[in-house]
């Protein structure tokens, strides 16, 4: 009951920080899974003001959630359709009833796989109406001296929306994740300075779209490199409510140190 109620209590509650952690095609068995789940679960039980999800492989989220009421848990991707002749996809609607709460939308992995801005809304629209919390990638693959990268920014942003209608958008997290930070160090990732004038940014453009105040009021994580070192500095000089998680998650001994860092 506690899990189901973590994705409506993200929006909500904007004190709250979020982490959300993306295994990715990781790991290879079930009981490592458990063994990073049970570390990810006594760190999320100890740290005051911050909610942990958790997206696993689909594969794995069913029996890695009975026991876990200390987290909540997600999806990495979903299926634009609600049913029928796919191969190989989930749809929102499978992974709610398989108990996610939240739902990853458009992560540069699936972008470069051919995923389009309009294939992403779709799915930001099949979340929503699946009743998971859609998280939006967004981010550009290199910066330009010319600040072309925010017009990327831009339109991921618009065109992702693009079938949310306007009392839904506050109801989307969006994930800012820059390419060229992703899968690295902590010395790589992007500077808490620029994260805040990127999140500045992301306000502006989503109050295109909505009333000026909801829109400041949109959770924004953060995800490229985040590890302990650099995960307390990101949130407190980048203005985000918390961050998308990739190859620090699967460490039990690095990703509770994160999880640390945002309730201290
Ligand atoms: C990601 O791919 O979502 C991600 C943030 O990866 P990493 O933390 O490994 O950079």
């Amino acid at each position: 009951m506690l899990c189901e109620r973590v994705g409506e209590k993200m929006n909500r509650m904007k004190k709250t920080r979020l982490i959300v952690a993306n295994w990715k095609m990781n790991p290879v068995t079930f009981t490592e899974a458990k063994k990073i789940v049970e570390a990810t679960k006594r760190a999320a039980s100890r740290a005051r003001g911050v909610s942990v999800v958790v997206c696993p492989p689909a594969i794995y989220l069913a029996a890695l959630r009975k026991g876990s009421r200390a987290m909540a848990f997600g999806v990495q991707d979903i299926g634009a359709h609600e049913a029928g002749a796919f191969t190989g996809e989930i749809s929102a609607e499978m992974a709610r009833n398989s108990g996610a709460t939240v739902a990853i939308v458009g992560h540069s992995e699936r972008r470069r796989l051919g995923e389009s801005n309009a294939v992403v809304a779709k799915k930001v629209a099949a979340a929503l109406a699946a009743k998971l919390t859609p998280i939006l990638c967004i981010g550009e693959n290199i910066r330009d001296a010319g600040g072309d990268y925010l017009s990327v920014v831009r339109a991921q942003i618009m065109e992702g929306l693009a079938e949310v209608s306007t009392p839904l958008v506050p109801k989307v997290i969006i994930a800012y994740e820059p390419v060229w930070a992703i899968g690295k160090k902590a010395g790589d990732a992007i500077l808490p300075a620029d994260l805040h004038e990127m999140s500045i940014f992301i306000k502006k453009v989503i109050a295109e779209r909505i009333d000026r105040a909801k829109a400041l009021n949109v959770t924004i994580l953060y995800g490229g490199s985040v590890e302990p070192e650099n995960a307390h500095a990101l949130l407190t000089s980048g203005d985000v409510d918390g961050f998308l998680v990739g190859h620090t998650s699967l460490d039990t001994t690095e990703f509770p140190l994160v999880i640390k860092a945002a309730a201290s």
